[in-house]
């Protein structure tokens, strides 16, 4: 177990929440926010650019890893190996850096038990429906996915209580407010001021 000046934020949310435009969202509003990127062995999609919205490497190199201890936490989604970097995630912690982690469910669990003090943010649909509106609406996936996915979203919701913080992506505008309040919220806790103003409470408080 470990404590860190910076906040660990993790955000889970079914596939058509609206999780990877609020993540985007938030790390423009707050830029000092740095997102992890994770090593996967599914193949990139169109558009995406290796090193920058993932590590993509091959199955041997990652189960490597994982004997390797490479990783704070991994599983496997939808047949493919997801997993976050241990040493990065260090290296930025020990900079006194906020992190945030946008994995699934089982990694979330998986951070919870190394660093208890991260803060977990569980993204929800208004409705079955309207996620259902949303699968449909991106008109690439087959039905089946689209089914998969609808049972998927059911059993993570199913666990939303894990979670710190449940924020409803009804409304985009209000739902990255409500984000950002938390990362704000966040770096003003008692026990993160205490660590940062450490000197200026010092100071103030002996009247120099
Ligand atoms: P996608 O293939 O659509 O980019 O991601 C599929 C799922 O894997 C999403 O729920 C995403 O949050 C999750 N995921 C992405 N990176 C990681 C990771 O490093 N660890 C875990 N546990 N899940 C991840």
């Amino acid at each position: 177990m470990s404590q860190t000046i910076g906040t660990i934020f993790i955000v889970v949310a079914p596939s058509g929440a609206g999780k990877t435009s609020l993540v985007a969202a938030l790390l423009a509003a707050e830029p000092t926010v740095e997102l992890s990127v994770s090593y996967t062995t599914r193949a990139p999609r169109a558009g995406e650019v290796n090193g920058q919205h993932y590590h993509f490497v091959d199955r041997a190199t990652f189960e490597r890893m994982i004997a390797d201890g490479d990783f704070l936490e991994y599983a496997e989604v939808y047949g493919n190996y997801y997993g976050s970097s241990a040493s990065w995630l260090k290296g930025r912690l020990d900079s006194g850096r906020d992190i945030l982690l946008e994995i699934d469910w089982q990694g979330a669990q998986q951070v919870r038990k190394v660093f208890p003090d991260a803060l977990s943010v569980f993204i929800m649909p208004p409705s079955m429906q309207e996620l259902e509106r949303r699968l449909r609406g991106r008109a690439t996936d087959s039905e089946e996915v689209i089914a998969r996915r609808m049972a998927e979203a059911r059993a993570e919701i199913a666990k939303a209580t894990e979670y710190d913080y449940i924020l409803v992506n009804d409304n985009f505008e209000s739902a990255c407010a409500d984000l950002v309040s938390i990362v704000r919220a966040a770096r003003l806790t008692r026990a993160k001021q205490q660590v940062k103003l450490a000197e200026t409470l010092a100071t103030m408080r002996d009247g120099r």
